[in-house]
């Protein structure tokens, strides 16, 4: 099953993943393929985008006595 990764900003498609492949395309064929965590500036808007990958969405905080 894909998803979508989109811009937080746009909506602009930054890439498709699923289970534990990031794929991000770019403009003229280039792809990259990259695990978790993703970070990716939106090429529309420039925004930094970041995917923490499934499952990792929340990701446990240790409680800090301090
Ligand atoms: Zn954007």
């Amino acid at each position: 099953m894909k998803r979508r990764w989109q811009c937080v900003r746009c909506g602009k498609l930054l890439g498709v993943w699923g289970g534990e492949r990031l794929s991000i395309r770019f403009a003229r064929g280039h792809q990259y393929i990259v695990g978790f965590p993703a970070e990716a500036t939106c090429r529309h808007c420039g925004t930094l985008n970041e995917l923490p990958g499934e499952g990792r969405a929340t990701p446990p905080r240790c409680a800090g006595s301090q």
